[in-house]
């Protein structure tokens, strides 16, 4: 079944005009921030009571209207709406070095889309529309991308769209957006691993049993190359089906467990105007996990055996 929604399309360019005119505010209120909050929340509901009429989940809708439902899922959590409004400002930023040069004016959005980049022209503005993925770009790229674009080197720009795309950054920021899908998650008990019984004794071994338990669940699908994640907002933390395995050892699953509980631990650091996950204290407590080495090289060995299927 497939359900159509194209009343989201139309509703998600709403929501990025909304996004960009606070952007461009000089202080943007906690008010304002909570009202984007809410739209974006009760679209999502929206569209899950929607589709449970139709004995359905968003996960069946067809592939663009999907894409803006896991876009409002996605900037239903503030850390996304903040990471979003700061690469509006960079982006603007960096392109006003070369509205100078070229006297065009641009207007600038993120949107759920599938390609990474489309510009238009209308009436004299460049309209750049970029995937909600480059909230995650840095000023530097987008200093580079739009110096590349001033110079009309349109095969350097797209170059620097897709190396930005494949950073580790980026990729994390893709599964985030494709886990806004929300299959509703499966119970912690799988077939060969209990999460729950993995929270109680990593939480042990690692943190003197004083972590709260988070929700915790399987996802339905089974991953490529992420196995874990960790959701802020819904406290929620999922470990990819791919590893409810006989072939994974146990130390693996405990491992990315550890890796997502120090999310959790962690939280997110802000330096500057960017959100960071992976800190340099975070990697630091990562390495303690005793055979860190032997995970993470059976992760990335069941990633390359994923791929090739
Ligand atoms: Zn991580």
């Amino acid at each position: 079944m497939t359900l159509s929604m194209s009343g989201l399309i139309a509703a998600s360019k709403r929501h990025s005009n909304e996004l960009r005119r606070l952007s461009k505010e000089p202080v943007v209120q906690d008010a304002a921030i909570t009202a984007v909050l809410n739209v974006a929340r009760q679209i999502c509901q929206r569209v899950e009571t929607e589709c449970a009429a139709n004995r359905g989940s968003p996960a069946q809708l067809e592939v663009r209207s999907k894409e803006a439902y896991a876009w409002f899922a996605l900037l239903s959590e503030e850390v996304h709406v903040q990471l979003h409004l700061q690469a509006l400002r960079d982006a603007r930023m960096a392109a006003r070095d070369y509205l100078v040069e070229t006297r065009q004016d641009a207007e600038i959005h993120l949107l759920p889309m599938r390609g990474l980049w489309r510009a238009t022209t209308r009436k004299g503005i460049v309209q750049h529309q970029f995937s909600e993925l480059f909230a995650c770009a840095d000023q530097p790229f987008w200093q580079a991308f739009f110096g590349a674009f001033a110079k009309q080197d349109i095969t350097a720009a797209r170059r620097l769209l897709r190396e930005m795309a494949n950073t580790d950054t980026a990729r994390e920021w893709m599964t985030a957006v494709e886990e806004c899908i929300p299959e509703d998650e499966a119970a912690p008990q799988g077939v060969v691993f209990d999460l729950e019984s993995v929270f109680a004794r990593v939480n042990d071994q690692f943190f003197a049993g004083a972590l709260e338990k988070p929700q915790i669940a399987w996802t339905r699908r089974t991953t490529r190359r992420t196995f874990g994640h960790y959701q802020f907002a819904r406290d929620l933390l999922t470990i990819s089906r791919s590893l409810d395995s006989e072939q994974v050892p146990d130390f693996v699953v405990d491992f990315i467990m550890y890796h997502e509980l120090l999310h959790k631990q962690h939280g997110l650091t802000q330096s500057g105007t960017r959100l960071y996950a992976h800190t340099a204290a975070f990697r630091t407590d990562e390495r303690k996990f005793p055979r860190y080495q032997e995970a993470t090289q059976a992760l990335a060995q069941l990633a390359r055996r994923r791929r090739r299927r």
